[in-house]
């Protein structure tokens, strides 16, 4: 296929998408996706048809302000057009604009820096306000910036908004724009309300405010709290005594002085460099309200007026966008990669994009199954997002936009390393190569074992370590110990010097404690922190091998799956010889030290706990009375030996009162062991 043909092609899936989605968000206010990702595939339109201009049609989501207004309401033309805004996603993209703006008002950058307005971006419905002789005369939608829905009535509910301006001799006719919004409370209060009544909760506090805007209702609009901030004024020429507002900072004041709320955190700021300032400022605080960015706009009315407008945005104003946490890009391939257990992870390698303050160019697709579940192909337009985790995923794939060539992919058969057959275990997600010689898995150990919170063996990154396992045919990561300087020397990029400084680092690494020994051979749900729990416990790989699973399991922190996960590890044959291995060359070094064993004083009692102790959350508290040998139940009965009372008990004190069973504070019951000491790991571990 030609480049032509192929974005023919994708404009004009693009266009039918976004059109379907626009509508979905504006006539039904229920989105169909993320607006960071609507964003970024309105700007792959937008780029296209820049590139390929004859692939514009007139009803392009990109030559239109909003949608055309719903029709329950009455359609009334805006004697002053809306306009929306120009995105930038970074601030890069605002130099340019203002570079633009710049050449528009032909000033050169030596006369000076601009002054701008910044205003937090709230996520509402733009209303447009129109006063006659001061009075509220007519509330309407954006619609499509022409034209709106008229909703004074809903709009008479909003107690922010004045019904009469709050000046005595108000001007004939004033227009005045802003942004209805709810809080977040409120929104929360109304989806809580709607699920109860087995009806969809709106998917964001927006599509609330503008869905409620709409209400055929008023009585609705009434009960839902919506509030507003007024942003612009439109100053009816030639009235007033005094002189008329010269900026955007000037019309903020006037409309307070009409009776309006305004923004609290709206600032002057000159030039980009206090913009970015107040964009930094503000872009990872909570508000009561959502916002999704910063408004800037050019302070002087005068200078706008010379900007003036495209079809769709004024020149002289930009939203800057916080960054985006979902967004949409294009599959190139998918690779399998095998971890240190073996485990497979199909990964996606996408076209780069920004997210979430980095570039992204891979996804994890997790396993076989979500493989099956999302239906990925290769050349699929993907959402990714970062979910408070360090690699992105895959979350969906947009199907409409898929190419006709776009190819399906499932995990291979065969381990992509060392062509071992991959094998998935019943019941298990993870398919893995069961090759323990697979060089991808002995690569990721020996990578894991020299990480920083492991071994921490400073110089032995990952392209080394590939040689190691490649050209010195290395085996575990005791085998690391007996490398010499003259074997590294004939290795790329390794000279006589660094050879000697690695070998020194590895000689180094036997003075580690056996906590990060234990945690650098890799065993599964075994991290640093339970590494350090268990190496206190079980101060040498001996007395951790001969524990049980159960004996593990019992200790605070840890559980059944820790506790089998360990014994598992430890009856393997061959990580006994490897935990020989490195005890020749006296690795762990110093034992650490144990913890005396806690007395089972509390065999055979039954406990019952009720209401907030002062100190032990009640999973401590259970904790600790079963590693002291007692039971924790969950009602009380006559059996029940204790009942431990809390602040804000229940029925359950009520109930041990009427049976007579002993009561226990907090510290009564921890007296129940006198062995205990402050900073026994059983009494308190935060
Ligand atoms: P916009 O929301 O990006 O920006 C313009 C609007 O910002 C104004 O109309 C006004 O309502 C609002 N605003 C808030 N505070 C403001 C302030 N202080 N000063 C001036 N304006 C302020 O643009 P838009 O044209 O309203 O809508 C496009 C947006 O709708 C896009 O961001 C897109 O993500 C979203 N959208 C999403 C979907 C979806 O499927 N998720 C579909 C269509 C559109």
């Amino acid at each position: 296929m030609s480049g032509e043909q192929w974005a023919k092609q994708r404009v004009q899936e693009l266009q039918a998408l976004l059109q379907k989605a626009s509508i979905a968000y504006h006539v039904y206010d229920a989105p169909m996706m993320e607006d960071s990702v609507y964003d970024r595939l309105y700007r792959e339109l937008q780029e296209l048809e820049s590139a390929y201009p004859q692939l514009i049609t007139p009803d392009s989501p990109t030559q239109r302000v909003g949608e055309k207004p719903a029709t329950q309401f009455q359609t009334v033309p805006h004697r002053i057009p809306l306009y929306s805004l120009e995105n930038a996603f970074n601030l890069e993209e605002l130099r340019d604009w203002q570079e633009r703006l710049l050449r528009v008002l032909g000033r050169s950058p030596e006369q000076g820096e601009l002054d701008y307005v910044c205003e937090l971006k709230i996520d509402g419905s733009a209303l447009a306000l129109t006063y006659v002789n001061g009075l509220l005369e007519r509330g309407a939608t954006r619609g499509d910036g022409q034209a709106g829905e008229e909703i004074t009535q809903n709009v008479r509910t909003i107690r922010s908004i004045p019904l009469r301006l709050a000046v005595t001799d108000p001007p004939p006719v004033l227009e005045v724009r802003g942004e209805a919004y709810l809080s977040i409370a409120e929104f929360e209060r109304i989806n809580q309300e709607r699920r109860s009544a087995g009806d969809p909760p709106f998917a964001n506090p927006r599509n609330c405010a503008a869905g409620t805007l709409r209400q055929l209702d008023s009585r609705i609009v009434a009960a839902r709290k919506l509030s507003f901030f007024a942003y612009t004024l439109h100053w009816p020429e030639g009235w007033g005594a005094g002189d008329p507002p010269q900026t955007q900072w000037e019309c903020l004041q006037q409309l307070k002085i009409f009776g309006f709320s305004t923004n609290p955190l709206s600032q002057v700021c000159r030039g980009l460099g206090e913009v970015s300032q107040f964009y930094e400022q503000w872009r990872a605080a909570k508000f009561p309200y959502a916002s999704d960015g910063v408004v800037v706009k050019l302070n002087r009315l005068r200078l706008q007026e010379e900007a003036g407008f495209t079809q769709k945005f004024p020149r002289w104003a930009i939203a800057l966008k916080y960054p985006a946490e979902e967004v949409p890009t294009r599959i190139r391939a998918i690779l399998a990669s095998v971890g240190r257990t073996g485990a497979v992870t199909p990964v996606a390698e996408l076209d780069p994009v920004p997210l979430a303050g980095t570039t992204v160019s891979r996804a994890s697709l997790h396993n076989a199954d979500r493989l099956r579940e999302l239906d990925v192909h290769i050349g699929d337009t993907a959402i990714v997002r970062k979910a408070g985790e360090i690699i992105p995923e895959v979350v969906s794939i947009l199907k409409e936009l898929r190419p006709a060539d776009a190819v399906p992919y499932a995990l291979p058969r065969h381990c992509p390393e060392c062509s071992t057959p991959l094998t998935r275990l019943e019941g298990e997600a993870v398919t893995r190569c069961p090759n323990p010689q697979c060089p991808a898995k002995l690569r990721g150990q020996l990578q894991h074992w020299a990480s920083r919170d492991a071994l921490d063996i400073e110089g032995l990154g990952e392209k080394l370590v590939a040689q190691l396992v490649e050209k010195l045919r290395i085996h575990t990561v005791a085998d690391l110990y007996y490398l010499t300087p003259e074997q590294l020397q004939g290795l790329e990029r390794m000279g006589s010097r660094s050879s000697q400084k690695l070998v020194q680092a590895i000689q180094n690494s036997r003075q580690q404690p056996w906590e990060r020994v234990l945690y650098g051979l890799g065993i599964p749900h075994v991290g640093v922190v339970t590494a350090k729990t268990l190496a206190s416990h079980f101060p040498s790989p001996d007395r951790l091998a001969q524990a049980s699973s159960e004996e593990i399991a019992q200790i605070y922190g840890l559980g059944a799956e820790i506790g089998e996960a360990v014994a598992a590890w430890f009856a393997d044959a061959e990580h006994r010889q490897l935990l020989q291995a490195l005890q020749a060359l006296g690795i762990p070094a110093a034992p650490a030290q144990e913890v005396p064993a806690v007395a089972r004083v509390l065999a055979g009692q039954k406990f019952v706990i009720t209401g907030t102790l002062p100190t032990l959350s009640r999973a401590e508290a259970k904790t600790w009375i079963e590693s002291r040998g007692g039971k924790v139940t969950a009602s009380v009965s006559r059996q029940t030996d204790y009942v431990v009372v809390g602040a804000e008990a229940g029925s359950k004190l009520e109930q041990a009162q009427q049976l007579g069973i002993p009561l226990l504070t907090e510290a009564e019951l921890l007296a129940l062991d006198p062995t205990a000491e402050f900073g026994d790991p059983h009494h308190r571990q935060g």
